[in-house]
């Protein structure tokens, strides 16, 4: 596990988010801080049957993204509309389930995704039904480990449509902006229903254990 200093020299970040990631990190019980991988049969939710350990989670993402970044040297770069690509965050962009923290790994064969993207000139949106209370610490740990980031969207305060109902607006506001979704990638069938995207891709959340 890389500490939040190497990960923030890694980074390049300025000083005013190195502070603050500092602060996050200070302020966090050594046992987050520490962010060791928790045996799946103790994760939350996973009472009832276990989740698959880790190497058969990232061979399953690695499987999908394959799929999708084949899909999009195909159709990146692409001088005719302004493509932009969406991205999940919990168990799909981060490792949030698998490795938890304050600030979780990236998701291997997905931030490569995003990287090639960005260079081929899509924007890369983040839709998460993570509360606008968590923007800040959200948005840190997505630049501390790599991502290009156009914008995250969160769900509002006072917010109480479904999950599905509200990435789906997320999508709409971007196609708003003038832009074309070219790919939507999640774990959860409510980060993929609704359309607003040329093409999905389906990461496994094993029955629903996987938020
Ligand atoms: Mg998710």
């Amino acid at each position: 596990m890389l500490s939040a200093m190497n990960l923030r020299a890694r980074a390049g970040l300025g000083a005013a988010a190195s502070a603050v990631t500092a602060a996050l990190v200070l302020a966090a019980p050594a046992s987050a801080a520490v962010a060791a991988p928790a045996p799946a049969a103790a994760l939350p939710g996973a009472s009832v049957r276990a989740l698959p350990p880790y190497s058969t989670w990232i061979a399953d993402v690695t499987a999908v993204a394959d799929q999708a970044s084949a899909y999009l040297g195909d159709v990146l770069p692409t001088g005719s509309f302004r493509p932009a690509i969406v991205l999940d965050i919990d168990n799909t962009a981060l490792q949030t389930t698998y490795r938890p923290g304050l600030t979780s790994p990236a998701t291997g064969p997905i931030l490569e995704i995003a990287r090639r993207a960005a260079a081929d000139g899509a924007a890369v949106f983040f839709v998460t039904a993570r509360p606008e209370i968590l923007g800040w610490q959200t948005e840190i740990n997505l630049d501390l480990v790599g991502y290009p980031v156009e914008r995250v969207y969160l769900r509002p305060w006072f917010d109480t449509q479904p999950d599905a109902e509200l990435k789906t607006g997320a999508r709409k506001a971007i196609e708003a902006q003038g832009y074309r979704i070219v790919a939507n990638i999640g774990n959860s069938a409510s980060d993929l229903s609704g359309g607003h995207a040329d093409r999905v891709f389906k990461l496994p959340d094993y029955d629903g254990q996987l938020i």
